[in-house]
């Protein structure tokens, strides 16, 4: 069974067990290095307890950012200096636009002058070779090399703040044909390093019209792209840290010029917060939406949102109008996730999205089929249930219905007259007073979530 340790990071610190609730991304809040901090409150019980307080958007870890400040609280105008100036000081070296100009340079040298410090994880010029002496760096990078910037990079691998995980070639792929099949010109990747890395590739080599902007809080990649195909940005509180140059940026970009129709695709950390993220994105659309004057025909922006299947209805609480496709998205590196030599791992990851779900066609190779009654595309192990008249399985296994349920479950589950419910053959029928994984509330688990199967 998949889908635990992936995402049983932050979303479970802040929306379940810890019983921290989001209050939300609020105007006037204070900054942190990483923009406006969100507001939370402790939670027991699905009650808000004790003082509402300011945390990092971007990390959970204090480690990485210890930002904490008391929504009542007094900062007294010292205080307030020396955020400003560790604010300034929290920056990345070199700008966006120094990296720019550095690439230009880079790319003018002969082969044998080309390195990437490892440990700096930065290309270094000539004059800069001294300071890395004692480095790790790697020599002759190649124009390819430049071209595929997340193979050069390590993934990031902080399992609470920001953990990277790279789409498989497969699924990369898939994502493309369908986008360029669907008749999209751009595409917005929002933490999509390695789809954005495809298109610009294929656009340097061959006649390809497709073009992408990458939205991401990873700023390395400013070392490869110019300020038109990349801006800093971090997906929690909408916050660009290009400034209101950047924020144009996007908003160019989302301009349909003759025609040419946009596409956002998302993948964020699946420890992020549904709420956050859903916010974030509600003003990517909006940003959409005021590009054109007829307002779209109260139209949505295209989107696909990559994630986990188990967030559905957290999805859908923010999202109506999305659904969820059975593709298995899955990664590379992800141990759990990947290809094994003894076939599939089954990836819990999937792609919501509001476009018309009979116009996402999945690969009939990989054993998906079309259900004609549900109008859309299906794994093959997922039957479709005559009692409840859809195609239920969630994971890709041919889920059973239990008429005391009245809803069909998993294959591994069988109906409990204590809990009355269905629930895995050896669980403990006490209550647990953990939060859940999903809603927060105490009393059960993820896997029993009433609100998960409230679609
Ligand atoms: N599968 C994708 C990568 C997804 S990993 C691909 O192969 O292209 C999640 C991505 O979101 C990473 O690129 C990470 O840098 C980015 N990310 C993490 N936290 C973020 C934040 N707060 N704002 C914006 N991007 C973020
Ligand atoms: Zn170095
Ligand atoms: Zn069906
Ligand atoms: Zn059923
Ligand atoms: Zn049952």
């Amino acid at each position: 069974q998949g889908g635990g340790s992936m995402a049983a990071g932050g979303a479970a610190a802040a929306e379940g067990s810890r019983g921290l609730a989001l209050l939300g991304p609020v105007s006037g809040a204070p900054c942190c290095p990483h923009g406006p901090a969100l507001l939370f409150v402790k939670t027991s019980q699905g009650k808000e307890e004790g003082r509402r307080f300011y945390a990092c958007s971007a990390c959970r870890d204090r480690k990485d950012c210890n930002f904490f400040q008391w929504e009542d609280e007094k900062v007294s105008e010292a205080r307030l200096a020396a955020r400003e100036e560790y604010n300034r000081s929290h920056q990345p070296s070199f700008t966006h636009r120094q990296n720019v100009e550095r690439f230009k340079d880079f790319v003018l040298l002969p082969l044998p002058k080309r390195r990437f410090c490892q440990e700096c994880q930065q290309l270094l010029l000539p004059a800069e070779w001294e300071k890395h002496l004692d480095h790790q760096f790697l020599r002759d990078i190649s124009t390819a090399q430049l071209r595929s910037p997340s193979q050069l990079l390590c993934p990031l691998e902080n399992k609470k703040t920001n953990a990277q995980y790279l789409f498989t070639d497969r699924s990369c792929q898939f994502l493309l044909d369908l986008i360029i099949d669907l008749g999209f010109r751009r595409v917005l990747s929002v933490g999509t390093p390695r789809l954005h890395e495809m298109i610009q590739s294929k656009a340097s080599q061959e006649d390809f019209r497709v073009r992408s902007l990458l939205l991401d809080i990873d700023f390395r990649y400013s070392q490869f792209y110019t300020e038109d195909e990349f801006c800093h940005y971090n997906m929690f509180n909408h916050y660009f840290f290009g400034g209101e140059a950047a924020c144009e940026t996007c908003r160019k970009f989302l301009y349909e010029d003759n025609g040419e129709r946009v596409i956002m695709i998302t993948d964020p950390p699946f420890g992020g917060l549904v709420e956050a993220l859903a916010s974030s994105f509600k003003k990517l659309m909006a940003m959409w939406k005021e590009t054109e004057k007829e307002g779209h025909n109260n139209q949505e922006m295209p989107t696909f949102w990559i994630f986990p299947y188990f967030f559905e209805s957290r999805i859908l609480e923010f999202f109506p109008s999305f659904s969820m496709m059975d593709y298995q998205v899955d990664y590379d590196n992800h141990a759990l996730y990947k290809h094994g030599k003894t076939g599939r791992r089954q990836s819990p990851v999937r792609i919501f999205t509001n476009l018309t779900p009979s116009t996402i066609v999945l690969p009939v190779e990989e054993g998906y089929r079309f259900c004609a009654i549900c109008q859309r595309y299906v794994s093959s192990g997922n039957q479709h249930c005559e009692i409840c008249n859809s195609c239920t399985s969630k994971d890709g296994r041919r889920w059973k219905h239990c008429v005391l349920c009245k809803k069909c479950v998993k294959p591994s589950w069988s109906h409990c007259n204590n809990c009355n419910c269905c629930a895995l053959q050896n669980h403990t029928c006490e209550k647990t007073d953990a939060g859940c994984f999903v809603c927060g509330k105490a009393g059960h688990k993820r896997s029993t979530c009433p609100s998960l199967s409230r679609t």
